[in-house]
């Protein structure tokens, strides 16, 4: 098979008045960091990666379920049978959309430990533009503080049931998240996609909002981003557009005061997981798993397979199950008490 001419992969958006070979090369020598490969983020990965931006991290924690295959558009059924994990295989598709591009996936919790590190220190570079592709406001107003403290814009997005929501935060020119919210809802005061359900083409939508605010930020075309929060409900018809400008609090903790409290939090090393009986241990002191002798020793207590990516299987005993990441990660599923999982991983794994 021949190559593709190099020329003939953009050419129609190279055809668009306000896109030239500038704008296509600017775009080719950019990063955009997304955080999150659920319904938001894999739709807007695949529109950058289709675009041409050159660098694209991708960061997630969770493995590919079938409940994710009806909005989650970068997986297929057969990432969900072999529970890949989500970062891997959105990344597996990228590159096969675009071979021209490097991805970087990682699988991982985005907690503040490894949030820092990443923007910082990512092996693609520090990253032009963080597209929020979460699913809980903890997250946001960490990557809220990451986008003030290191001036990188920030692309919120966030859809639920029929109704979705975007915006575009860039530190220095429009308020920060924490200028209209002055603090996370409570947990638990807010629907889920797991009690609320999501109606797909929301999160389509929010995700096509968010990457072309990405790429008009990408191209260097900030004049022409969005200057307000854009809400709809699909299902109802309507749309709310609140205007950004005038909004900056100024007394905001976090780009006023530069208190970046999300980032200065310590993690909880275990948490239980929305919507199921499961713990998940994620200590602070990372350290890799040497995988094959884990293995063997889980073999001596229950049924436990190795892919590259983890260990997974379930205790014989208990019939609770296990999985643990190669950086020492850990799920234990059938429990709902953290001390139970927290003395589990003590046991199994090591402190
Ligand atoms: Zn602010």
């Amino acid at each position: 098979m021949p190559d593709t001419p190099p020329n003939q992969r953009y050419i129609r958006q190279l055809r668009l008045p306000f896109w030239d070979q500038a704008a296509q090369d600017r775009l080719a020598n950019s990063h955009a960091l997304i955080v999150g490969c659920g319904a938001l983020g894999c739709p807007s990965a695949d529109l950058l990666a289709r675009a041409g931006v050159g660098k694209i991290t991708l960061i997630d924690r969770d493995l590919v379920e079938y409940s994710n295959l009806h909005r989650q558009t970068l997986f297929c059924d057969a990432d969900a049978r072999d529970q890949l994990p989500k970062a891997q295989a959105a990344k597996n598709r990228l590159v096969a959309v675009n071979p021209e591009i490097e991805v970087d996936a990682i699988v991982a919790d985005f907690g503040a430990y490894d949030a820092d590190r990443i923007v910082l220190h990512g092996k693609l570079g520090k990253p032009d533009v963080l597209l929020d592709g979460t699913d809980n406001f903890e997250t946001r107003f960490l990557i809220n503080d990451l986008s003030v403290m290191h001036t990188i814009p920030y692309v919120y997005g966030g859809a639920i049931a029929t109704r979705g929501m975007a915006a575009v935060f860039i530190p220095g020119k429009t308020p920060c998240l924490r200028c209209l919210f002055s603090s996370p809802p409570p947990p638990g005061s807010q629907p889920t996609c797991e009690s609320a359900g999501v109606f797909a083409p929301v999160s389509a939508i929010i995700a096509s909002y968010q990457a072309s605010e990405a790429l008009k930020l990408l191209i260097g075309a900030q004049d022409r981003v969005m200057g307000s929060m854009l809400e709809f409900d699909l299902w109802e018809g309507t749309r709310r557009r609140l205007e950004l400008a005038g909004l900056i609090d100024p007394e905001c903790p976090c780009c006023h005061q530069r208190d970046f409290e999300f980032l200065d939090r310590e993690d909880e090393e275990t948490q239980s997981i929305c919507g199921r009986s499961a713990i998940q241990i994620n200590p602070h002191t990372k350290s890799p798993i040497a995988m094959s002798e884990l293995a063997e020793s889980l073999n001596q207590h229950g049924t436990f397979e190795t892919t590259s990516f983890m260990i997974k299987g379930r205790f014989t005993a208990d019939d609770i199950g296990l999985t643990v990441f190669r950086d020492g990660r850990a799920i234990f599923d059938g429990i709902d008490d953290p001390a139970i999982a927290r003395a589990l991983y003590a046991r199994y794994i090591g402190c």
